[in-house]
């Protein structure tokens, strides 16, 4: 089974006036399907209002179809008696930490969750603990949230998102207010629960470096889904790219560029090591042609 199952989704934003008359609908999701299969890590990229949060509000429920379905592990989003068991598959970590953190104790504040929905209290310490070393921020357990960096606060969210144990995470631009360092820890603490925890990661993002870790990548625009693959399909496609206002990894960049100035590389390349590798093959072809010659 599935872990999401999105079928025919459209969402409107219907804005009423004071007498309930419509005044405006705008047209979020128009029309999208997607599976994401347990275990995958999922990136889903867009320019700014493509439609990205809206689509992840769907997949836990705290919006509902216009049209279409959405299932959580084979539940109908729309079934009001599922709203709690879906909240618990698929916990949803946003933007900004800091209206995330509740408490002024890091170890209360990821023991909230657990709290809420009635774990009895030895095991919500149990739970605290693994979830804190899980995201690396197990000495900090008895700081107070506002001593530490974005980086730190955002995993301190995520722990509190684990805490609940959902089988799926979805992040929704969760590196936007972080800097590089902060970035780099949230998606490495994001990728070690993919791959130990196998948990489900949906990482929605700006940043196309974080993509090329996905199993897959759906790249939206005005509330369709315009490309799907694996990284190295989508970012070999740069022209493609760049006209849903996306950008590519700079590596990739780098080497469409020197592709364009005659140097024969591969398309897709995606990383440091890659490109290092593609031009020693590429310069090896090219001394053999000189020495031919
Ligand atoms: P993204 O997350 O990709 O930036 P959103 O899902 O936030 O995109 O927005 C998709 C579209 O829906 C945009 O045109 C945006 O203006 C509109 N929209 C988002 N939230 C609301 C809202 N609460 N009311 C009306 N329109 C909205
Ligand atoms: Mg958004």
């Amino acid at each position: 089974m599935d872990m999401i199952k999105v079928q025919d989704l459209t969402f409107e934003y219907i804005r009423r006036d004071e007498d309930g008359n419509v005044e405006s609908i705008q047209k979020a999701i128009d029309g999208i399907s997607l599976d994401v299969k347990k275990g995958d890590f999922i990136a889903i990229l867009g320019s700014n209002g493509s439609g990205k949060s809206t689509l992840a509000k769907h997949l836990n429920a705290i919006l509902y179809p216009t049209d279409g379905t959405v299932w959580v592990n084979g539940m109908d989003t729309k079934e009001d008696d599922k709203l709690w068991s879906i909240r618990q598959t698929a916990g949803m970590v946003f933007q900004n930490p800091d209206n995330q953190i509740i408490a002024s104790i890091v170890e209360e504040d990821v023991g909230f969750g657990p709290e809420n929905i009635g774990v009895p209290s030895e095991e919500i310490w149990q739970r605290v603990e693994t979830s804190l070393k899980a995201v690396g921020m197990l000495e900090y357990r008895n700081m107070s949230p506002n001593k530490l960096s974005g980086g730190q606060k955002q995993r301190v969210a995520i722990a509190g998102i684990m805490a609940m144990k959902p089988s799926c995470i979805i992040l929704d631009e969760p590196t936007a207010m972080l800097d590089p360092n902060g970035r780099k820890d949230v998606i490495q603490t994001v990728r070690e629960l993919n791959k130990k925890e196998k948990v489900t990661v949906i990482l929605i993002t700006h940043h196309m470096d974080e993509a090329v870790f996905a199993d897959k990548i759906f790249v939206m625009e005005q509330g369709h889904i315009k490309m799907q693959g694996v990284p190295k399909e989508i970012f070999s496609k740069v022209d493609e790219i760049k006209q849903y206002r996306l950008d590519v990894p700079q590596v990739t960049e780098l080497a469409y560029e020197l592709k364009k100035e005659g140097i024969s590389l591969p398309d897709g390349i995606l990383t440091v090591d890659e490109l290092v590798e593609a031009i020693k093959t590429a310069l090896n072809i090219k001394n053999e042609k000189l020495t031919t010659k």
